[in-house]
């Protein structure tokens, strides 16, 4: 390549007098971030099971990498092993740390110095310049995806070579680098050949939610280590792809220094391919040189991605081949980068720190440099445009009532952040803020903070790019935002100088919960936290008698949500309800007339990852379905189907007729998006009319204030749609749960056209309360990834209002 790396001397000049001048900010502690490790005794020792290999080389054996860890550990003075947690199957994942002797005998200091850079650059700087050899970690994730084997077999080979080699060049890295190998990120997916880990999650689509054990594993060596850089292994492009990425680039990197690295690291990756494997390989797939859109770095749903939010130079790499140069071409390109950064080392950990400091005093954030800026086929508008983020003073998170639906989401959005490295504070006294007081204890979400970044990509509502010209998107989501979709309410303060007395929270208090009333006619808590479904079902589990008012009512002047439970006069329990579950419980004088009682439902479940997770977390019992099976009828063996996935016309004429007959002989129906909502248009159980996009997006949404279905929202909420699908005409006896909102019902993501779609004011959830079999459909995408959860509520009121 003719570019060279000389160019980012100059930058380096840049940095270092941008360093001279920095702020001595408070230093606030590295006590209590645990290490992790493997507690349990023989980790080595792996049960052999039927595994599915690579078709095209003889790729490694899940259930053989735990004994040769061991025996390299054992072997080697230079590794250490650690047992980072389990998969969703239960299998171990595995963390090798991997330095020269005497950086492995003080990796805590390493780690100490690391976590200064974020509290405190400045000081950590003086920390490295005394420490001499300041190793920087450089993290390498493994196989995500499960069936794309060479990325396990090449990190082993990487491990071997820097465990027990000898050359000049194992030297140089050795004495540069601290590695971290996460060895199999996805054992599941090893083990059975697939993409997806054993609860079917794309674990690379699962940073921005962390639903999966494998994603909080990787999340905690991110946060402890703060890699500089991110290596996540993939495949399969020809020619090989090395990222950086393609626009549309997200304004909240700092990109500008990404880029100056992520782009030469790419390059020298590319040599070392060209070195290794010959001039066949070459010139690599490097999106952002040679491709004009369509391999983005906008979503921090991705490793490499979410990484960047924490200062690393992240990539996605995609070997090029299934075959064993598949695992050659790995390991090539990660010693491309491994001695990119051995060079460069300095100039690099000066840079990621600036990304820090930029956060922590506020600077504003900078344009990609003209030298950078000469890919194909683009415009300024898609480059340069959207990398400028103006980020707000604060977030504030209230944590209770009245500003609270659900204090239950309040403090897991708080956790959330917290497990993520973001600062949260709370106040020292109660505060006033455009109006309103708030009181002593809520939260503040400073954002002069290192990783602001990242902050801000969780509780920005993001913007709408539906009228951004020729963009597009490798993998939508375009849009997510923790608090509209988790339904927890915050506030953004634009004000500069808003100013109350704060100190850090290391966790989110737990929802008090409360009893209130002195009636004894029976208890009653609202539909308006996760946790309430929760208890609901257990207590339909343990045999309570729990009733559901299929209306709003009024007890003794207060109003309650339709859909609200009611549990008999029994004031253990009340108080139970309240002190472990955190939930507001009213006693009432009697049982409102509407009231229905509660059984456990026999559900069977034909849908996607987002839905099960959700059906899990709601605490509902399930079975999961395939189209075989509802062609054999086995639907009928139920009281309710829950559907995402099929149409009518996918089933065959075995099919139809059992659903036909489940439906006659009362069975329910949830149909989601516009398969489920198809199906039962097309079997007849609905009359309704309905269309349907490919946008996706935060929407603003109105429920019906009286509908069971609608039941613990409020007025107007949020919603995410992807694909969403909503309703032209109802025909009688057909109730709508919930408007698109009138007028501009986007908040935020990428539906092009939303504007004329005809969308606005439209119903999206409506449901028919037949006699007999009861239907509910829901265009909205109520579960996507298991990420928005606020309308998890929506699924748990649809299998419910069914009861009657
Ligand atoms: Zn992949």
């Amino acid at each position: 390549m003719g570019k060279s790396v000389l160019v980012k001397r100059t930058f380096w000049c840049v940095g270092i007098l941008l360093l001279v001048g920095l702020l001595v900010l408070p230093t606030n502690l590295i006590a209590g971030k645990a290490k992790s490790s493997s507690s349990q005794g023989k980790w080595w020792d792996t049960i052999p099971e039927d595994e599915i290999q690579s078709c095209c080389y003889d790729s490694i054996l899940y259930s053989d990498i735990a004994p040769k860890l061991r025996e390299i550990e054992k072997t080697s003075n230079r590794v250490k092993v650690d047992v980072i947690g389990q998969s969703a199957g239960g299998r171990n994942l595995f963390l090798v740390t991997l330095s020269d002797p005497q950086a492995m005998g003080r990796l805590g200091q390493y780690q100490a110095i690391r976590n200064t850079m974020l509290k405190d650059p400045e000081k950590a700087q003086e920390m490295i310049d005394k420490f001499g050899d300041f190793k920087v970690p450089v993290f390498i994730n493994a196989s995500i995806h499960g069936g794309e084997y060479p990325g396990v077999d090449a990190a082993i080979r990487l491990i071997e070579t820097l465990a027990y080699g000898d050359s000049e060049e194992v030297q140089t890295i050795l004495k540069n680098v601290i590695l971290l190998v996460n060895v199999v990120q996805n054992p599941d997916g090893r083990v059975m050949g697939t993409r997806r880990n054993a609860n079917d999650f794309d674990i690379n689509r699962d940073f921005m939610s962390q639903t999966q054990p494998e994603t909080k594993a990787t999340v905690k060596i991110i946060t402890e280590w703060n890699p500089m850089i991110t290596l996540d292994l993939h495949g399969f492009v020809n020619p090989m792809l090395i990222e950086p990425c393609t626009p549309p680039h997200n304004p909240n990197y700092e990109y500008d220094l990404y880029l100056q690295w992520a782009l030469y690291q790419a390059f020298a990756m590319e040599d070392e391919l060209e070195l290794h494997l010959g001039d066949e390989y070459v010139p690599a797939r490097i999106p952002y040189r040679d491709r004009p859109s369509n391999w983005d770095d906008w979503g921090a749903q991705y490793v490499p991605m979410y990484a960047m939010y924490h200062g690393s130079y992240g990539h996605t790499l995609e070997t090029p081949s299934r075959a064993e140069d598949g695992v050659d071409a790995h390991y090539a390109a990660v010693w491309g980068a491994l001695k990119f950064m051995a060079e460069n080392r300095e100039a690099m950990l000066h840079d990621q720190v600036e990304i820090y400091r930029r956060g922590a005093l506020d600077l504003p954030q900078m344009l990609i440099p003209d030298y950078l800026l000469d890919p194909p086929e683009t415009t300024y508008e898609q480059y340069n445009a959207l990398t400028i983020q103006e980020f707000p003073t604060a977030y504030v998170i209230p944590a209770d009532q009245p500003f609270q639906q659900s204090s239950h989401q309040a403090a897991r959005l708080v956790d959330f952040l917290l497990f993520n490295d973001v600062e949260v504070e709370k106040a020292s006294q109660s505060f006033a803020l455009n109006g309103t007081n708030y009181p002593k204890g809520t939260y503040v979400v400073w954002m002069d903070q290192p990783k602001r970044g990242l902050a801000n990509t969780f509780l920005d509502a993001g913007p709408d790019l539906s009228d951004i010209v020729g963009l597009s998107f490798y993998s939508p989501p375009s849009v997510w935002s923790q608090p509209l979709l988790w339904g927890a309410s915050r506030v953004v303060v634009e004000e500069e100088d808003f100013a109350v007395n704060t100190t850090p929270v290391n966790n989110a208090e737990k929802p008090s919960g409360s009893v209130s009333g002195s009636n004894a006619g029976a208890y009653a808590y609202e539909p308006t936290s996760i946790a309430a479904y929760q208890v609901t079902n257990q207590l339909l589990d343990s045999g309570v008698a729990v009733q559901r008012a299929s209306s709003a009512f009024a007890d003794s002047g207060t109003s309650f949500e339709p859909g609200t439970f009611i549990v008999p006069a029994d004031s253990s329990l009340a108080n139970e309800l309240a002190n472990r579950h955190g939930l507001d419980v009213f006693a009432i004088s009697e049982t409102p007339e509407n009231a229905v009682m509660m059984k456990k439902q026999r559900i069977a479940v034909y849908a996607d990852e987002g839905t099960n997770h959700a059906l899990k977390v709601l605490g509902f019992d399930y079975d999961e379905v395939e189209r075989s099976d509802v062609n054999d009828g086995v639907v009928e063996n139920y009281d309710l189907f829950l559907n995402r996935n099929r149409s009518w016309g996918g089933l065959n004429d075995d099919g139809r007729a059992s659903l036909t007959r489940f439906f006659d002989a009362g069975g329910d129906y949830v149909g989601l998006r516009s398969t489920g909502i198809g199906l039962a248009v097309d079997a007849g159980i609905i009359d309704v009319d309905y269309e349907n996009n490919d946008g996706n997006a935060i929407v603003d949404v109105e429920y019906s204030a009286t509908d069971g279905v609608a039941g613990g929202f409020s007025d107007e909420d949020y919603a995410f749609v992807y694909t969403p699908a909503w309703f032209t005409r109802l025909g009688d006896g057909i109730v709508s749960s919930a408007v698109f909102s009138d007028g501009g019902f986007i908040v935020s993501g990428y539906w092009p056209g939303w504007q004329g779609s005809g969308a606005a004011g439209m119903p999206v959830v409506v449901h028919f309360p037949d006699d007999n079999s009861d239907t509910t459909l829901i265009g909205l995408d109520i579960t996507f990834r298991g990420h928005p959860e606020n309308t998890f509520r929506l699924l748990g009121n649809a299998i419910f209002n069914g009861l009657d």
